[in-house]
């Protein structure tokens, strides 16, 4: 079998722990046997993240920048336990906010569905894609106590030096206030995410805010969304048989519910935080979870497993014990990565080694070869096979 040419390169962001083991397995076992790739690698192991005093990250963002295609492993956010553990100069920020606030994107958690293993929301057959403003409301809030009672006010002073006073609340004793914020760049290159993701995705897409109660903040996304939509994407979606639509947060959790999956839901950044999670679980494990980032143009893509660096399995490898670890979400983030590559490079051989690289996976599962958590979520019965045994039967499906 000859090896599938790449002309163009790819960002290959090494990481932590147990996610560093199987991405390693990844490249040696499922990429470089079989494609003649040029990887730029960045390895932003949380050692090398102090050696370089975090540098090292931003490297490896504007490498993603440039060369538009990114795969990365999971790493360590330290806190103060992993401080003493490591030894750190600092407490590192998480290097996926670093990332994203460079290439300005939007992120879609997607899950991967298995047919044989059962999710707790049962009817869900397709994927729910949560795509998260990551930008501004109470992520970037000031609060105040008003203490023993006093008035609340927002002041905003224009350019002109025009100001706006408006009463909040009288306080008679005891209570708390906030204030929050969103810019209209941000939420138009986050529509934008979201248009192009849907078409290449080809989901629909809602979005899904409080506007009967915020009639300017929240009624502003709507607004942005309808006019974007307007004139840029409605003939595509129209085109392509997809609906775009904006509806009430209430109805949409009620829809989630009811509706059997298969659309992208564009979420403010505290809804995408909660739902991101109840979805996760209502499909099941971390294990199946994928998460993509993407630039407004959907040009720049840089696609990782959603689990964290899995400390506890890694503990057990550390000891010379053979794990049963899922690296299907892992795998998955090189399939779409490769994906991404072959489609702006036009390469159709690399484009069906990517499709069939997931196809094996969901097949191999699907036999019921599959790992302890996925086991455990199909029943006593189902069996379970070390990472080294799966990725055997991974390797073996691509060679025949
Ligand atoms: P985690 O690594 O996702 O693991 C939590 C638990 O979920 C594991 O102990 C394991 O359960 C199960 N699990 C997750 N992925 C699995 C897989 N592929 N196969 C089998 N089981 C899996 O989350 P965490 O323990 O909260 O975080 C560990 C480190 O990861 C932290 O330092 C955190 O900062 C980092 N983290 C990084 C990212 C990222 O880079 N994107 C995301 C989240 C967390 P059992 O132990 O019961 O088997
Ligand atoms: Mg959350």
């Amino acid at each position: 079998m000859s090896k599938i040419v790449v002309n163009n390169p790819i960002v290959d962001i090494n990481g932590d722990e147990m996610a560093r083991v199987l991405w390693n397995k990844i490249k040696e076992e499922l990429i470089f046997p079989f494609i003649d790739l040029n990887l730029l690698t960045f390895d932003l192991s949380i050692e090398n993240r102090d050696r370089t005093n975090d540098e090292i990250t931003i490297e490896s963002a504007k490498s993603i920048k440039t060369n538009k295609v990114g795969v990365k492993c999971a790493t360590i956010t330290p806190d103060d336990k992993r401080v003493k553990e490591f030894n750190l100069k600092k407490k590192y920020p998480s290097p996926n906010g670093t990332i994203r606030n460079i290439l300005n994107g939007t992120i879609f958690r997607e899950p991967i569905i298995v047919k044989k293993i059962p999710k707790i929301v049962g009817h869900w057959n397709q994927p729910v894609v949560i795509a998260r403003h990551a930008f501004g409301d109470i992520y970037r809030s000031k609060e105040v106590f008003t203490g023993n009672g006093g008035k609340l006010k927002m002041l905003y002073e224009h350019k002109n030096g025009i100001k706006e006073e408006i009463d909040i609340y009288d306080f008679k004793s005891d209570g708390v206030g906030l204030a929050y914020f969103n810019t209209f760049d941000s939420i138009k290159d986050f529509a934008y995410s979201c248009f192009n993701f849907s078409i290449k995705r080809n989901f629909p897409l809602f979005l899904s805010t409080k506007n009967t109660i915020l009639q300017k903040y929240d009624e502003s996304f709507k607004e942005i969304f309808d006019v974007l939509y307007e004139k840029e994407f409605k003939k595509e979606f129209e085109k392509k048989n997809l609906l775009y639509q904006h509806r009430l947060i209430d109805d949409m959790v009620a829809c989630l519910m009811k509706w059997s999956g298969g659309f992208v839901w564009a979420c403010k950044n505290y809804d995408g935080d909660v739902m991101s999670d109840l979805v996760a679980q209502g499909f099941g494990s971390l294990g199946l979870m994928s998460s993509i980032l993407q630039s407004p143009d959907g040009e720049i893509v840089e696609t990782e497993a959603a689990h964290g660096t899995i400390t506890s399995h890694f503990r057990q490898h550390q000891n010379g014990k053979e794990t049963s670890t899922n690296p299907v979400a892992s795998i998955f983030a090189w399939s779409k990565a490769l994906k991404h590559r072959a489609i702006l490079d036009s390469n159709n051989q690399l484009e069906e080694f990517s499709i069939n690289l997931e196809k094996f996976c969901l097949e191999t599962l699907n036999k019921g070869y599959m790992t302890k958590d996925l086991a455990l979520m199909c029943g006593p019965d189902q069996k379970w096979i070390t990472t080294n045994e799966f990725f055997d039967i991974i390797v073996s499906r691509i060679k025949n």
